[in-house]
């Protein structure tokens, strides 16, 4: 077989109602190519059909390769596996839900092909979003930007293109708390963007609930960021100036003749006050601690039950 020049890695949980779909769409553009590409499909221990029709559609297509996870670990993980098992000179992270329009592969071909080494897609408008999924998005991109260090563009999803060489790279990054779209902004290379119209889901519900959502908010801030820690210690001076100023006015009140400040209501709000800032600053350390922890144990970031079509380098 010739080698492979495109590999499109799209992540899959419980997404039976898509896939032929998908398959279908990638299909009519990449034959445009002219060249050889592979469908890199990683199934994150779906419950429903989703195994059963990669093996379909790879038996009807040997482009169609998968990788089969012996249970759910997640979808940064999943696009993790898909790059470290995709064969092409190129990688591109594509949604299998068909958010992201496959058409737009064309497009960010032609910025590789001018020499950039990542192209990222950026949402100019999102369609069939609630607000609520709209307005947490929109503030969550403007926080990631402002607190990390790393630039990432803003309204960008992990729909982006990928040369070899970037994903050699970020396959060097061996994190478990992973936030793909931070890490390839993190390694540098010539970038640009070209912008979309996020689709709505072809069908089924979207997989990331409101504490799926939290989590990934949570490894890409403490990922890329100290500002929760500082957090802590900021917290800390403030609340040690209000009350150094705290035993100035209650020795003023005193000598005025006030009997203010000398209930025992102040006195408990005092502690309670206290109580809730050391415990938030507790648990934003214990987030960091239980990261480290779980980067320290070194387990493989997923389990492969079954690989297909990846030749003799995985079995
Ligand atoms: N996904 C996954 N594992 C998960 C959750 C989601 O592989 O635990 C996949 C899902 O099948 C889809 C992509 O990740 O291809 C994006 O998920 P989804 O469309 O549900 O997220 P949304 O677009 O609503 O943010
Ligand atoms: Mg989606």
């Amino acid at each position: 077989m010739a080698s492979i020049r495109y590999s499109i890695v799209a992540p899959c949980y419980n997404e039976e109602q898509s896939l032929p779909e998908l398959h279908r769409r990638i299909k009519e553009v990449m034959d445009q190519t002219g060249e050889a590409w592979e469908l890199v499909l990683i199934n994150d221990g779906s419950a429903d059909r989703t195994a059963e029709l990669m093996r379909q559609l790879h038996t009807a297509d040997e482009r169609v390769h998968y990788i089969d996870f012996a249970r759910n670990f997640g979808h940064q993980i999943a696009v993790t596996a898909g790059m470290d098992y995709a064969q092409g000179d190129v990688v591109v992270l594509i949604d299998a839900d068909l958010q992201d329009p496959p058409e737009l592969i064309l497009e960010m071909i032609e910025k590789w092909r001018e020499g950039y080494q990542v192209v990222y897609a950026i949402r100019r408008e999102r369609k069939g979003e609630s607000w609520f999924k709209l307005f947490t998005a929109k503030a969550f991109y403007r926080l990631i930007y402002r607190i990390t260090d790393v630039e990432i563009p803003l309204d960008t999803g992990d729909f982006r293109l990928m040369d070899r060489k970037v994903v050699e790279a970020i396959k060097q990054m061996k994190e478990r708390h992973r936030f793909i779209r931070g890490m390839t902004s993190w390694v540098g290379f010539k970038q640009t963007g070209v912008q979309y119209v996020r689709q709505e889901r072809f069908a089924g519900e979207t997989k990331y609930p409101l504490r799926k959502m939290l989590r990934f908010a949570m490894n890409a801030i403490t990922g890329f960021s100290y500002l929760p820690l500082q957090l802590a210690t900021y917290l800390g001076f403030i609340t040690a100036g209000l009350s150094a100023a705290g035993v100035v006015a209650v020795v003023i009140a005193r000598l005025s003749g006030s009997q203010a400040f000398f209930g025992q209501a102040t006195t408990l709000i005092m502690v309670l006050f206290l109580g809730g800032v050391q415990l938030i600053s507790l648990g934003i350390i214990g987030e960091y601690l239980g990261r480290i922890y779980d980067e320290v144990k070194g387990r493989p970031m997923y389990i492969v039950n079954e690989a297909v079509g990846f030749g003799e380098s995985h079995k």
